[in-house]
């Protein structure tokens, strides 16, 4: 299958490098254990060799402690002329890292444009550049948080194509929302509790009650540096454990095996595709159970994160259904599944009546 045909590129190709900040806004108040939000910053990156751009973005999130300023910051400090080749993906991180050690979501952004540019160049996108199959797509989840009655019926009603239900726990009424799907629905749940529950015995007690409930996996139960606990409680366990916030790059897994069944892997955690890809198969060869999720981010982060979804268990991919301007068309959720449109690269194409 040729997606698209290849791109020769010039020997004197001259490198483009834009970025500039997006305030995403969110269709619904997004509510997690510490705090509730209605807009959600972001970065936007472009990278363009000859007339080819690849397009990337960086999401922040607080608690991976990046903003605007610190992703700015750091792209202000890239050379273009060292992105010029985007298949030298391990030099070019390894610069990137030269830099500064952290600032992932900015790697990620530089990441994302440069795998839509070795698409671009190949005309292929990516899932076909790393020989992956998507006919083994796996389900996506719908996240379902805390909201007025009508809102609940709502975004049950939303979710209707959805195979998989999230919920957030850790937060008041979070058994009373669970009650108020089973009561309603009989899909499965899974759980994230963002470090919300305090204890062993608490996070344990949740469990038991979630286990009778068609919950599947409870994802980051307890603090993230709180290992042992962890460790304790999977033995416990009646449901997988996944990591989340426990986890950012392939350095950290080795450390988890034991403490957690299974990780959940993010583009703005690991820096990108590049070390996303390295952390699915570390994972897997440590017989832990993979999950690809997202930020809240348009569909060019999230259309690149579901570029590797083949080789997750489970996938959470719904980051650009829950904003309102979002600056691409890309993946789509289809009778629950991942649906990658056949662009080449991360899998986007830019929508152009937006206003930004
Ligand atoms: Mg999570």
């Amino acid at each position: 299958m040729v997606v698209a045909a290849a791109v020769a590129i010039s020997a004197s190709a001259t490198v483009g490098f834009r970025y500039y900040p997006y305030e995403l806004k969110l269709r619904h108040a997004f509510n997690l254990a510490s705090m509730s939000r209605t807009a959600t910053p972001g970065v936007q990156v472009e990278i363009t060799i000859d007339s080819i751009i690849g397009y990337g973005e960086a999401s922040m999130p607080p608690y991976l402690g990046e903003s605007v300023e610190s992703v700015t910051a750091f792209l202000s400090k890239v050379d273009p002329e060292r992105l010029s080749d985007p298949f030298a993906m391990e030099r070019i991180h390894s610069y990137l890292d030269s830099i500064a050690p952290g600032n992932r979501a900015a790697k990620a952004a530089i990441d994302i444009a440069l795998h839509d540019l070795t698409g671009k160049i190949t005309g292929q996108p990516c899932y076909r550049l790393y020989g992956l199959d998507t006919d083994v797509m796996p389900s996506t989840s719908y996240t379902i948080s805390n909201d007025t009655p009508d809102e609940l019926l709502r975004k049950l009603a939303e979710s209707e194509p959805y195979k998989v239900l999230k919920v957030k726990m850790g937060v008041p009424g979070d058994r009373e929302l669970i009650e108020w799907i089973r009561s309603r629905d009989d899909r499965p749940i899974c759980v994230d509790v963002n470090q919300g529950w305090k204890s062993v015995e608490e996070a344990l007690d949740n469990i038991l009650w979630l286990a009778e409930r068609n919950v599947i996996f409870v994802e980051q139960p307890m603090d993230k540096a709180d290992m042992e606990g962890h460790r304790r409680l999977r033995e416990l366990s009646p449901l997988p454990i996944i990591a989340d916030e426990a986890v950012q790059t392939s350095a950290d897994i080795p450390a988890l095996a034991g403490a957690y069944d299974g990780i959940n892997i993010k583009l703005m955690k690991s820096g990108g595709l590049h070390d996303a890809y390295k952390m699915a198969l570390l994972a897997r060869a440590l017989g832990m159970k993979v999950m690809i999720g997202c930020m809240t981010e348009t569909s060019c982060a999230v259309s690149a994160a579901a570029q590797l979804a083949p080789l997750a268990d489970w996938v959470d991919l719904d980051g650009n259904l829950l904003i309102a301007n979002d600056l691409f068309d890309g993946m789509k959720i289809v009778d629950g599944r991942v649906w990658l449109p056949e662009y080449p690269g991360v899998g986007v194409s830019p929508i152009t009546n937006v206003n930004h």
